[in-house]
């Protein structure tokens, strides 16, 4: 029985990828199973023999049960030679890799876990925003705003008094109701705030404002997920983004 890699792929942009994760794909990985958020400059990074299967999760869209991407991995674990369960991020982020590992593990499939650069701190950085910075805020908190698949709904009021810098994954879609618990939870509408959609990639774009009109703002920049939203002060520190006042650089950034 061969061993399971779960690797992260990191933010998207293939340099951004850890040396062992590119070592393992390019020289050892013989079946890969790959999250939709893996972008095609890593996959092309695979061995050209192995097999790459795409088992996608992502919100909003059909996406292979869970409990089926266990038993892949563990039929594939008893049959072949070095499995990759590639992730976007990091595994451990919001990835479910906490879950694989424990069913691999009962499974009685090792596994090892390859750390790769999380959404929630590479994509703001992309755009110039520290989560966290010595004059602004001791701490930052990722939070998901998903409350779906069993999930419980996040503590808003708790995360409102903080403190911290707050980095939402999967939040774009209830954006909306996110901001409107937050200021119900007491943190002022003017507090900065920024989403960026497809971080660290050529289709990155983002918006800066306040927590109260960021929705708004998001919505007339079209931006759609994969995104982070960072809501704090640390979130006024974003660059302009290219283009944002001449639609003609834009075009050509994009
Ligand atoms: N394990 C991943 C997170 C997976 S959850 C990690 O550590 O980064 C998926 C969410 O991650 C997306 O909905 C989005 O909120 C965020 N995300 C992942 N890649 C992103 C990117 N390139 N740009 C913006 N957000 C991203």
């Amino acid at each position: 029985m061969s061993k399971v890699y779960l690797i992260g792929a990191g933010p998207g942009a293939a340099d951004l990828l850890t040396l062992r994760a590119a070592r393992l794909l390019a020289e050892k990985a013989e079946i890969v199973l790959a999250d939709d958020l893996v972008s095609d400059e890593i996959l092309a990074m695979v061995r050209p023999e192995a097999r790459v299967l795409k088992v996608g999760k992502r919100g909003g869209r059909a996406s292979t049960p869970q409990g089926f991407i266990h038993r892949l991995m563990v039929r594939y674990a008893r049959r072949s030679g070095c499995v990759v369960r590639l992730k976007g991020g990091d595994p451990y982020v919001f990835g479910r890799g906490g879950e694989e590992v424990e069913a691999l593990a009962l499974a009685g499939v090792e596994t090892e876990v390859v750390p790769g650069l999380t959404a929630g701190i590479s994509v703001p950085a992309a755009v110039g925003i520290p989560v966290t910075h010595r004059a602004y805020t001791q701490g930052v908190t990722l939070v998901t705003g998903t409350s779906g698949d069993g999930c419980t709904e996040p503590n808003w009021p708790a995360l409102a008094r903080s403190g911290t810098t707050l980095v939402i994954y999967m939040g774009l879609s209830r954006l909306l109701n996110i901001v409107a618990r937050l200021i119900a939870g007491g943190l002022p509408p003017d507090t900065p705030a920024a989403a960026i959609a497809s971080g660290t990639l050529p289709a990155q774009r983002h918006v800066k404002g306040t927590l109260a009109d960021l929705p708004a703002r998001v919505c007339a920049e079209g931006l759609t997920s994969p995104a982070i939203i960072v809501v704090g002060e640390v979130a006024a520190l974003a660059v302009e983004a290219a283009g944002s006042q001449d639609p003609s650089i834009r075009t050509l950034a994009a």
